[in-house]
């Protein structure tokens, strides 16, 4: 696997592709969008802007999980929190999300019993080691890590744990796409799609970027030689007036993508309205417990009172999750924002594109 993978990271091979790229530089102004947190951060990692024609564009979408999680939903955890006798039980990069007064590392600090899993397996473990309290995991992400939380709902109900729950922040990335290529305030003009959630959602779910929006779009992977080609590609697309979905990623994603990941979602949750950072109430992009299920729905099972939300005071989190600006461009930025002391969750998570700017630009 070292060596099929060292392959993709060929300094001749992403010569190659650059040489490639140049020769299908349509010249114009072209903005590509990438969607996926990870993409971010190799982009930054392997310096591919910098050796992109500078006409050619890459900028940041929503595609950081922690970062497109409402100031809202933040708020809710945080009342969880507040409970007695409970657990919270999340992943690391959540806990140090601000959110209207307070974060789950504060929290913590101030006694709430807080812990960091690598796994919801790990909560459910947690939740059968300690009967006598209410466990609650925190689950955000888009469809790469929900077939994994239906998973834990499935096996929680198969054992009958009355005291664990799950606080379902997930959503799905199609709904997304079709908002951020409606948007006025940014010119998408081909997009980057994600190669993590591919693999379970397979490829045909954008198809209605390419047919109705005229938009090219790419699954990528996330070695320097994936992206490099992935680019390529859509510049081929854009150079030829084309617009279709294509897969430079065929080596992890299929057409119709994990058949039982899809099913073990489907059963678990139906999709609903949700509420993204920056970007507002996207219909249908969301994922809410089935009513089979919903003794396992941490917020219909307890439901504590929510103070008033307050978006953190000059993040401009919303526009950079947008495309619309740059993180360079907050006034925040480096100065009163850093990944030690984060105003906004862009960051705090190292998915985030403001961690990945302070990190790498
Ligand atoms: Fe928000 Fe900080 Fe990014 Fe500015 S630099 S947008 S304050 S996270």
């Amino acid at each position: 696997t070292q060596e099929v993978l060292a392959g993709f990271r060929d300094p001749k091979l992403a010569k190659t592709l650059i040489k490639a790229i140049e020769n299908h530089n349509p010249g114009n102004e072209i903005n590509l969008m990438e969607v996926c947190g990870t993409h971010t951060v190799s982009i930054a990692r392997a310096g591919i802007k910098s050796i992109l024609p500078p006409n050619v564009h890459l900028i940041s979408g929503p595609g950081c999980p922690v970062c497109v999680t409402a100031n809202v939903d933040i708020d809710k955890v945080i009342a969880l929190t507040k409970l007695p006798n409970v657990i919270i039980t999340t992943f690391g990069d959540m806990t140090r999300v601000p959110g209207s007064s307070s974060s789950l590392l504060k929290e913590q600090a101030a006694g709430a019993d807080v812990r960091i899993v690598y796994s919801p397996l790990d909560a459910l473990d947690i939740a059968q080691e300690n009967s006598s309290k209410e466990v609650i995991f925190v689950g955000v992400g888009f469809e790469t890590t929900t077939p994994l939380i239906a998973a834990v709902v499935k096996r929680a109900k198969a054992a009958s744990l009355k005291n664990f729950t799950v606080f379902v922040a997930h959503k799905n990335m199609p709904g997304a796409l079709e908002t951020i290529v409606n948007d006025p305030d940014v010119k998408v003009d081909g997009l980057i799609l994600p190669g993590h959630v591919s693999v379970v959602i397979g490829t045909k779910p954008y198809e209605f970027i390419a047919h109705d929006y005229g938009i090219p779009g790419v699954v990528t992977g996330f070695e320097p030689v994936d992206i490099l080609r992935g680019v390529e590609m859509l510049l081929c697309q854009i150079e030829n007036g084309e617009a279709k979905i294509e897969n430079a990623y065929a080596r992890a994603v299929e057409m119709d993508g994990n058949i039982a990941a899809k099913a073990a979602i489907d059963e678990v949750f139906e999709t609903c309205d949700a509420e993204w950072r920056g970007i507002g109430n996207i219909h249908g992009s969301g994922y809410k417990i089935r009513p089979e299920y919903l003794d396992f729905d941490a917020w219909t099972k307890f439901h504590p009172e929510l103070e008033a939300t307050v978006e953190p005071k000059g993040c401009r989190c919303g526009e950079v999750l947008r495309g619309v600006m740059p993180p360079s461009e907050c006034t925040l930025f480096r100065k009163v924002c850093t990944p030690e002391n984060p105003v906004g969750p862009c960051m705090v998570s190292s998915e985030g594109s403001c961690a990945a700017y302070y990190r790498y630009y």
